[in-house]
């Protein structure tokens, strides 16, 4: 097991020297990240040398990308290999998260990193209907799945769909997996993946939970446990504080949102 805390020289690791394809590249470049965050300098050209990881890494340091740039990638290189795309139709990337809201950011995300791909790859996120609804779209045998854990396995239980072809699993905020009650639905879903595939798993605390859950999924993985503020930098956060009585909380929450006086993820506390 290696171990990396991206504690030596700053090396910039550009994304054109990552051996991505140039319509990853020209994706990227849309999305306007000119040149990738830590966490993806360190992740992506391991993922895409195959290892498992385990990236310790907050929401805010770009980890969404660090792991769905080198998904999309192995996507275009598995259809490169193979002529006849319809044959070999299969789900081969799949991503849990812990709530539907970051699984849409993340699909979000990764529609971004396949907008210049014209078509090539499907991705579904499997919040967006019911398990019923949800099931012709899943016949249609998309590339790469996102939803929760809880979501999937439903979709496993009424054979809606099939991981026998899957070769990377990523498990997003594997820290929150266990305690938003995800643990049986997990075991449900690894009991259905095939012998081999590359796992990775991000997290922004390395608690039991997550060491119990490296053990289940990841194959002698490289552990990234860079050190990087716990907090966005200075020029992505701002705090305040301000004092009032009690009877004047409501009203003060009250005003600031309905005036939208703050924008953005916002933090109260009380
Ligand atoms: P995440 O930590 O994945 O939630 O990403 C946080 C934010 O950083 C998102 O708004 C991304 O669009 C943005 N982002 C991710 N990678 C980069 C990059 N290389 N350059 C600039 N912004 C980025």
């Amino acid at each position: 097991m290696a171990e990396d805390t991206g504690n030596d020289e700053k090396v910039v690791f550009p994304f054109h020297e990552m051996g991505l394809d140039d319509r990853v590249l020209k994706a990227i470049a849309k999305l306007g990240w000119i040149k990738p965050t830590l966490i993806q300098e360190r992740a992506i050209p391991l993922i895409i040398d195959g290892r498992d990881l385990l990236a310790r890494g907050r929401t805010g340091s770009g980890k969404t990308g660090a792991f769905c740039i080198p998904l999309v990638q192995r996507i275009l290189d598995v259809k490169a290999q193979h002529s006849s795309q319809t044959a070999l139709q299969a789900i081969r990337g799949c991503v849990l998260c812990p709530s539907r809201e970051l699984a849409r950011q993340t699909f979000e995300v990764l529609q971004s990193l396949t907008s210049s791909c014209g078509g090539i790859i499907r991705i579904l996120d499997l919040g967006t209907k019911d398990v019923a609804t949800m099931k012709p779209l899943l016949s249609d045998v998309p590339d790469i799945i996102v939803g929760t854990p809880g979501r999937l396995a439903e979709h496993l239980k009424a054979a809606n769909l099939n991981l026998d072809a899957l070769t990377n699993l990523i498990i997003d905020e594997a820290d929150l997996i266990f305690s938003f009650g995800y643990e049986a639905d997990l075991r449900i879903i690894l009991a259905k993946l095939p012998s081999i595939y590359q796992a990775i798993l991000t997290s922004a605390t390395i608690t039991e939970d997550v060491t119990k859950l490296k053990k289940l999924v990841l194959n002698n993985p490289v552990i990234l446990k860079l050190s990087e503020p716990q907090l966005p930098d200075s020029s992505q956060l701002s705090q305040y504080v301000i004092k009032l009585e009690e009877e004047d909380k409501l009203v003060l929450i009250y005003a600031l949102f309905r005036l939208e006086l703050i924008r953005g993820k916002t933090l109260i506390f009380v």
